[in-house]
Parts: structure tokens; sequence; C-alpha cells
């Protein structure tokens, strides 16, 4: 029956056994270990390492991984059989366990602690995933996985590296306003250290593929973050450059395709990243070039398309999904392109990476998804074939891992200073927050959260955002509220009559809905409810009353990208913007003023023309005060031209304005 249905054989691939490490070690022999193999070596730990493709990175930029950690015993016997040292299978998620793996590694220096902690329940997928896992089948709603940052924080904690890398998923900022990014980069701060955080294409690594991450990177050496410089786009690694050498396989349709064996024949000339994958690879072998057998349907689409074919383009009768459901169910690679992004997924199924040559109408082989995720050839995943597809799709690509490891190399004779270090961009926030406290008790004392503001007066403000009114205008409005908790009818007519234009007066007629409702301005989400609060009203109400949230707004970004020397604001508002803005919001009690006062900053001070740079309350740190402002003669006049060491950040090769 299911052989019928699906007209290809259900067929579990061998399980391909491997040999450990001949360097590899277990906890009992580590004291040895560390005197003979990891002797003089620069130390790594590899947390939620999978297979290793972050250890491989950290190998090729200069560290042997002591300890690579996981949960995953598959991945963890391919861990063991590419990699020295020890690969332990332990669940971080329990304390225990974190004592003993922080017991173990005791006798040893460790450099740098690396991983990226699961990040299923960061992305917008894995949250839906979860959520709809939660809604149809009981499964627990509280997802441990969730809190698995705060345990790799907790053995940073206990093992004080120099260096700290850790990989993520961009939503892990993105899609919580940064707010556990914030907390970590806070918490690494306190001990001591220097942080940065990045969203990286992988691509500009040399890494075939589109495929975004989050980096976080810290250190407590130097506050230098040294970056190599970026390939620009005609430097990418193609799919030509990066699987054009392996043999071409013959497709019947429902037969097996490829082996875990086949022979290879070196090209004449051959791609430089071939090259590189090819290094200590047997020169005559290539191994797990090998991928699922095809439908005959299957087959007869695949040829028929070429890299822009949609799904609903494919010929009707071919069709086994609703085209209007699954508008990117299949998708051809291009060999002048990079590939689509590999992850898990490929386990499942591969029409997300249909090979581009219509001669070979097959989804990618476990040697090419390994190749476009940069592993080299020598690489072996034990398992299964879909082992290897999940080991492969879970990875952090070894030439993406290498470069942001390479950012946290030691830099000349620099210790490890006592204490740790003092990082600029705290010293930055720390004269943020002091000018926003003056900044409560000045006539700008409304546009900042505090115990001085209450909802109503939140509730104003919001309301009033966004008319054309003067600053002095909403001031003389917001004057009749100050001091208020509730709205009588008298105060708002007193209101309207203070309100300068029609518009302003319809929105104060909204008010109306709160009037003598007292009780209402304790719960904020029958306050939005009740005054009907368009989403950019709510978000500036919601953080008037002091919620942790980023207000992304054009000012408060002018004056984050100005700060860093960087063009953010204008070329990429929505990831790189936010990244900017949240080194100054930082995280804390004292975020929600930061964020108002980088707003408020932002509209007076920050313009996009002829800011006001003498005035500006941080003005000393602004890399881009020279370029931006002509106060400099005045500065001359006055004095005030005094300037700091700029902070690491904006030193940063590649976020210079107009080389992003
Ligand atoms: S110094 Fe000038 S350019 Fe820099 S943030 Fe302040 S106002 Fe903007």
């Amino acid at each position: 029956m299911r052989r019928q249905h699906y007209e290809v054989p259900l067929e579990r691939s061998d399980y391909l056994e491997l040999k450990r490490h001949r360097n590899s070690c277990k906890p009992e022999n580590f004291g040895k270990w560390l005197g003979g193999f990891g002797a003089g070596k620069r130390l790594a730990v590899d947390l939620f390492s999978g297979a290793g493709g972050l250890s491989l990175g950290l190998e090729r930029a200069g560290w042997a991984v002591a300890a690579a950690v996981d949960f995953d015993e598959r991945a963890l016997q391919t861990h063991a059989a590419n990699f020295p040292g020890m690969s332990l299978h332990m669940d971080l998620g329990n304390p225990d366990e974190r004592d003993r793996l922080v017991d173990m590694l005791a006798p040893a220096k460790i450099d740098l602690v690396a991983g990226g902690p699961p990040c299923q329940p960061f992305s917008r997928a894995g949250r839906s995933k979860i959520r709809s896992l939660v809604e149809h089948h009981g499964r627990d709603p509280h997802d441990r996985r969730k809190e698995l940052w705060s345990a790799y924080l907790d053995v940073v904690k206990r093992l004080r590296p120099r260096a700290v890398l850790m990989e993520n998923v961009p939503d892990m900022g993105l899609g919580d306003d940064f707010f556990v990014v914030r907390t970590i980069e806070e918490q690494l701060e306190d001990m001591g250290y220097a942080t940065q955080v990045r969203l990286v294409d992988a691509w500009k690594y040399g890494v075939p593929q589109h495929r975004k991450r989050l980096i976080l990177l810290a250190r407590n050496d130097v506050e230098r973050f040294e970056w190599r410089q970026e390939l620009e786009h005609d430097q990418r690694t193609t799919l030509r450059d990066a699987i054009g050498d392996l043999p071409v396989l013959p497709v019947v349709p429902t037969e097996r395709v490829g082996q875990r064996e086949l022979p290879y024949d070196e090209p004449s000339e051959l791609s430089k990243f071939a090259q590189d994958m090819r290094k200590w690879a047997r020169k005559d072998r290539v191994w797990d070039h090998m991928t699922r057998r095809v439908r005959k349907d299957d087959a007869e689409i695949f040829s028929s398309m070429d890299s822009k074919t949609l799904y609903s383009e494919i010929s009707p009768e071919l069709q086994r999904y609703k085209a209007d459901h699954f508008t990117d169910k299949y998708k051809k690679l291009d060999w002048a392109d990079l590939s689509r992004s590999i992850t898990a997924h490929i386990a499942k199924d591969g029409y997300w990476y249909i090979h581009p040559d219509k001669d070979q109408p097959r989804t990618l082989t476990v040697r090419e998804a390994a190749r476009v995720q940069t592993f080299p050839d020598r690489f072996r995943f034990a398992g299964t074939r879909s082992d290897a597809f999940r080991q492969i799709g879970n990875a952090v690509p070894p030439l993406l891992g290498e470069a942001a490891a390479e950012a946290l190399l030691p830099v000349g004779d620099e210790q490890q200073t006592e204490g740790g270090l003092q990082p600029q961009w705290r010293t930055v926030r720390r004269d943020l927050t002091a000018w926003a406290e003056g900044q409560r008790e000045s006539e700008n004392w409304y546009q900042l959260p505090g115990e001085h503001m209450s909802g109503l007066q939140a509730a104003v403000v919001a309301i009033l955002s966004g008319t054309r009114m003067q600053p002095t205008q909403l001031a003389a409005m917001v004057e009749v509220v100050r001091g208020r908790t509730s709205l009588s009818k008298a105060a708002l007519e007193a209101l309207a009559a203070a309100a300068p234009t029609e518009a302003a007066k319809a929105r104060v007629a909204r008010l109306a809905a709160v009037i003598g409702k007292s009780s209402l301005w304790s719960d904020e989400e029958k306050v939005l409810e009740h005054l009907k609060l368009k989403p950019a009203e709510a978000t500036l109400y919601r953080l008037l009353v002091g919620e942790d949230l980023l207000l992304v707004g054009q000012g408060a970004l002018r004056v984050a990208a100005r700060l860093h020397g960087s063009d953010s604001d204008r070329t990429n508002r929505l990831s790189d913007g936010r990244v900017d803005l949240v080194k100054l919001v930082g995280a804390g009690e004292d975020a929600p003023l930061r964020m108002a006062a980088l707003r408020l900053i932002g509209s007076s001070f920050c313009r996009a023309k002829e800011p006001l740079c003498h005035a500006c309350p941080l003005s000393k740190y602004c890399v881009a005060r020279e370029s931006v402002s002509d106060d400099l003669f005045t500065d001359a006049l006055t004095g005030t031209h005094g300037r700091e060491t700029m902070p690491t950040q904006a030193r940063e090769p590649g976020r210079t304005a107009g080389r992003r």
C-alpha cells in the first residue's frame, strides 16, 4: 500500500559507525590529554556543539577544542570521530550536569567558551511549531530549551574564559526586542567583558548560501573585535564553486541515487573553495555522495524547472500539493548563485535543495549539503543518511565560525586585566542615563518614563504623537494633565482648548473614553483597548509607562548610527540599525529611560541636517560628529570639543558609513 502511495520504497540508509579520533579522550584521561595533545594549545569549550561545525571553525582559527557538549548522541559520535578532546553527552539544562562539567574542566585553562544554545524556540518558525505542538498535542508549554542561554552563561561565569562566542538565529534578537541578548550582554559586562553583537551574512565570509546569523562576542583582555574584511558580492562562493567538481550522479526514478563511497576525479581546474574542501580527503574518493530516491513525477518536475520556477508554475497534473498553500514547496538551486540556507528541514525532504543540473533531477546529496555548510570532504557524519542531513542542517558553518573566532584572537601581549574591562559602551550608557534623569526635571519631563509619569500623561503624549505640532505646543498641552492620575471632564475640555489644530482636537476627543475611569490605569491592556491606540501610539505609551522595549524611530536610529559611525539608519534599520540601537539602550531598569532619551536626542539635537552637536549630551563619544556637524568652529570658541576614545564597535571593519 505505502509503496504504491509514495512510489519509492521507504528505506532507512545504512548506519555509518565512526571510530573515535586518535587524540580524543574520556574524562578520566583528561589530565593526561592536557599534558600531551593539549599542552601549550589555546583551549576552547564548545557547548551545544552538535556535530562540530563551530568546533571546526575554532580549530581553523587556532584553538584546540578541549571539550564539546551536546545531548544528541549521534552528533556526538560525529564530533568524537572528527576532533581531539572530550565529546560529552550532557544535558546542560541540568545544574548538576553543569557542576560536573565545570569540575571536569577545572585543571584546564579555558581560553574560549563557544556555542549556540538550541535556537528553535527563538525562531519564528520554531515558535509557531512549538505553539502548535502545545495546542494540538498537549505538550508542556514551558519549554526548558528557552532557558538554555542562561545555562550557557552560567558555564561562562564559572569558567571565566578570556573570550566568549555565541551563535544563534537573528530572531533571538529581532524576535524579542533583543531582550535576551541585552540581558546576556549586561551580565557579561558585569563580569568585566566587552561585548559585540552582529547580524552577519555568512556568504560574506565564504559560505555559499544565504544564511544570516546573530553572533555575540565577548572578551576581557581588550575592547577590540577585529573581523576580517567582508567579501564583495562578486567575490561570493557560488554553488558551482562549491559543488561543481563532485561526480555527476545518474538518476533513474525510484532507484538509489549515489553511494557512500564513489571514485573522485579531480578536475584540471578546481575552485579555491573546492581546493579547501578537498584538503586531507582521500585523493581518488568521495564519501557520502548520496541522496533520496526520486519519484517519477518529481524527476519530471525537477527537469522542467529552473531556479525561478514557482510551484504554481509546475504543470498542474504534476502538482501534488495545493499551489496556493505551498508557493515555495520546490526550489531549484542556481549554479551561478548562493544556495538557499541549509536547515535541519533537509532531513525531512530535499525539495528546497534541488540540484541545479537539469540532467541530474534530484535533491542535494549529503556531501553536497556538507560542502554548502563548508564541511570539508574528510569530515564524516555518524548514523543514517537522515542523521547526517540533520547534523549538517543544525550546524554552524565552519567558515562562519572561523571568521567570528578570529575576531577573538589575542592581540599582542595583552593580558586579562585584574577585575576585567570597563567597556566604553557602558560608560556611554551611564552618561546617557545621568543626562536623562536630569531631563525628567526639565521642560522635557513628559518625554521620559519614571515615577513622575502617570498612565494618563503617557496616554496624552501617545495620542498626540504624530500630530504636526511644535514641541512647545505639545509641552503646553501635556502641562494641562501634569500631576494628574485620572481624567476629569474639565481637564478634557482644557486639553481641547489648548489644542492648536483641528487634528489635535480630534485626537483629544478620543480621551473621552477614559473620563473618570481612575482604576483603568493599572491595567495596560484595558487602556490600549479603551483608547483604541494604534500600534505606534501603543508602543510609545508602553515605553512611557516604563516597559522595556525598543522604539525603532528614525531619530533614535540616527543617533545610534552616528555614534557608531555607521549608516545603519539609512541602509538596514530593521536589523543592523537595531543592533546599533540596543548597544545604547542596554538592559536593566534604566533601559526604558535610555530608549526614551535617545528618541529625545534624535528629535532635539541629532537632526538629519545641521545637527546641534555642541549641545548633544553624547557628542564626546560620537564618531560621525566631525563629518555631519558644522559646529566645530563654535566648539573651538567655547572649548567644548573634547573627545573620548572611540567605542570599539565604531572602529570595526566593514561598519563605516557606505561600506556595509
Ligand atoms: S554629536 Fe551630533 S551627530 Fe553625534 S549623536 Fe550628537 S547630535 Fe548626533
